[in-house]
């Protein structure tokens, strides 16, 4: 875009200049509605999450028997809810501002296999693809006892066949890891945000990585390019795929399921928040799907994004959605966030969930650093910086009256309110690693 352009949208959009100003920015969506009313947008069904449900079920036998962590939960990958109270003290401290309800952290940062929320979506796109081969070359009923799928006889059968991704790293560790234990040839094209210990970690796997100086577009044109020329690749599209999305989906019902078990109620009266991180929106997008088909208009999702990096909120308020990128805007999308420096956001998802997310907003890698440090020494919990993004979303939503106001939430809500932080990444963060991290902070 030329400044003329640039100008335009800022006329058009004035949120647009505080995004370029890489200011932290708030921005609470107008075209928000009602569940009835925005589903027939998204063009997904529950019936879809029930089958993406059972899927990783009939898998979860062979889960157990090649990644024994996941026993603990009967091969089903999920993560726990834990209230965060020391926390809640120390942000309202910190910001100086009031914080009501109770707050939670989803712990996907703890999730078996790759220690983000992408053992979620990723490993599900994979045992979809295996299970549709398997079931085509009539090796493989849906009524076995998927365990036998951890034989030389699959793996010879998956290794005719290749699977591909673009990723700025959690994307790539989780694909990566499923594919090579199936026996799949496996790649991961990596974009320079990427960590030096997850290529580490894939290639004592098996797996070829292959790194680009570039970042995640880059990284994932350049993969699709390659899977192109051979006819045997599949290639896991993050930018638009809708089995990666239903796959994190199916954390709604069970996120029910645990605030059940903890006696927490979500309704009109106890309204629930969510504050998710977002790169390219395929993780939020799905989670917040799934949120809205398990709780209705009861739960209010807010995706949270780098400041050199708000990919989503630059698409979805401006309408542009992926025909935009943060670098046509003179952003250079570089940001400690690893999992978040995404340029260009999901044009299915931002398309398919505008009306259904309350807002979106932006903070400073050093904020994300800071809160990482209060987490720490709060809770003794050690998050990489994406998965502290959504951790200012519960001061924010207490800050802005203009917010309360348009939801028309009542002082008696806010009391009872429930606010989950979805903690996306960071379990399996090297100890060195996570020191530098901790001594970013300046608490
Ligand atoms: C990938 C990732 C996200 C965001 O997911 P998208 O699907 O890219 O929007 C958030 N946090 C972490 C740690 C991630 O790895």
């Amino acid at each position: 875009m030329d400044s003329k352009q640039i100008q335009d949208l800022i006329n058009q959009h004035p949120i647009v200049k505080d995004l370029i100003e890489l200011k932290e920015t708030v921005w609470f969506n107008p075209e928000f509605t009602t569940l009835a009313e925005g589903l027939p947008f998204v063009g997904l069904a529950k019936k879809d999450i029930d089958d993406a449900r059972d899927r990783l079920a009939r898998f979860a036998p062979y889960l157990m028997a090649v990644f024994p962590e996941t026993s603990t939960t009967n091969g089903i990958i999920e993560s726990e809810l834990t209230a965060i109270p020391n926390m809640q003290k120390y942000l309202k401290q910190h910001f100086n501002q009031n914080i009501q309800g109770t707050l939670w952290l989803k712990k996907d940062s703890h999730l078996p296999i790759s220690g983000s929320i992408k053992a979620r979506g990723g490993i599900y796109e994979v045992l979809y693809h295996a299970e549709q081969l398997a079931l085509k070359a009539n090796l493989l009923n849906l009524n076995d006892d998927y365990s036998k799928l951890n034989s030389d006889e699959f793996r010879t059968f998956f290794s005719q066949y290749s699977i591909a991704v673009g990723s700025t790293g959690n994307l790539g560790l989780s694909i990566g890891i499923m594919s090579a234990k199936l026996g799949f040839d496996v790649t991961v094209h990596m974009s320079a945000d990427a960590r030096q210990w997850k290529k580490d970690k894939l290639r004592s796997h098996g797996v070829t990585v292959v790194e680009y100086q570039q970042d995640y577009g880059i990284a994932v044109q350049e993969g699709r390019k390659a899977a192109l020329k051979n006819p045997n690749c599949f290639f896991i599209d993050d930018e638009n795929s809708k089995t990666l999305f239903l796959g994190y989906a199916v954390a709604g019902e069970r996120l029910k399921q645990q605030l059940t078990q903890q006696g927490v109620i979500v309704d009109q009266a106890h309204p629930l928040f969510v504050y998710l991180p977002c790169g390219v929106g395929g993780g939020p997008g799905g989670v917040a799907f799934g949120l809205k088909m398990a709780f209705g208009d009861d739960v209010h999702c807010i995706f949270a994004e780098p400041t050199h990096s708000p990919c989503m909120l630059l698409g979805v308020a401006t309408g542009l959605h992926d025909e935009i990128s943060v670098q046509d805007i003179g952003i250079d999308n570089i940001t400690a966030a690893d999992g978040l420096a995404v340029g260009r956001a999901s044009g299915f998802v931002g398309r398919a969930m505008q009306r259904l997310l309350d807002g979106f907003y932006t903070l400073d890698d050093q904020t994300m650093y800071n809160l990482l440090g209060i987490l720490n020494q709060s809770e003794s919990l050690k998050l990489e910086p994406s998965a502290l993004a959504g951790m200012l979303g519960p001061v924010l939503v207490h800050s802005h009256s203009d917010y309360i106001d348009l939801h028309q939430f009542t002082e008696q809500q806010l009391q009872l309110a429930n606010h989950i932080v979805w903690g996306t990444g960071g379990g399996m963060v090297p100890a060195e690693e996570m020191q530098n991290y901790l001594s970013k902070a300046s608490a």
